[in-house]
């Protein structure tokens, strides 16, 4: 694919993803591993007010200084596969929360729950996650949690 470089704007041929061209990261690179206090690492344009240790001009070069860290690390790690991202549920799975219920109530695990639910859906004619909210509802004033 072409890929337009960030630094320089020129267009160039890569197979993977690349925000810059060679020369540029090469470049960049080099500044990134030696960096001079008062120049970017990555576009080596002067910061004539850089903090102590400030080693880019910009988000965007920062953001830079990223892939081709990244970039160059995998070059050099071929055999090195990132680990598959382990999903977290953000809130506690519906299914968890039958469970869960489920056993503080003594029906059982989350089947005999569910079909309990369901059975209760079937004469309320209610959706399953109603009559869960109302079983919890019950359990919980039952049993003194708010
Ligand atoms: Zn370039
Ligand atoms: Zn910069």
């Amino acid at each position: 694919m072409i890929a337009t470089c960030e630094l320089c704007g020129k267009s160039f041929e890569t197979s993977q993803k690349r925000n810059l061209c060679e020369a540029c990261s090469v470049a960049a690179e080099q500044r990134i591993y030696h960096p001079t206090h008062g120049v970017c690492c990555i576009c080596g344009r002067t910061m004539p007010d850089a903090r102590r240790g400030q080693k880019y001009c910009s988000q965007k070069c920062k953001r830079l200084s990223r892939s081709i860290i990244n970039l160059r690390w995998h070059d050099k790690h071929p055999e090195y596969k990132p680990a598959p991202k382990i999903k977290k549920p953000k809130t506690r799975s519906f299914m968890a929360e039958v469970e869960d219920l489920g056993r503080k109530m003594g029906i059982g695990g989350y089947g005999q729950m569910m079909a309990m639910i369901k059975t209760r859906c079937q004469k309320s004619g209610l959706s399953v996650r109603s009559e869960f909210c109302h079983l919890k509802f019950v359990y919980e004033k039952e049993h003194g949690h708010d």
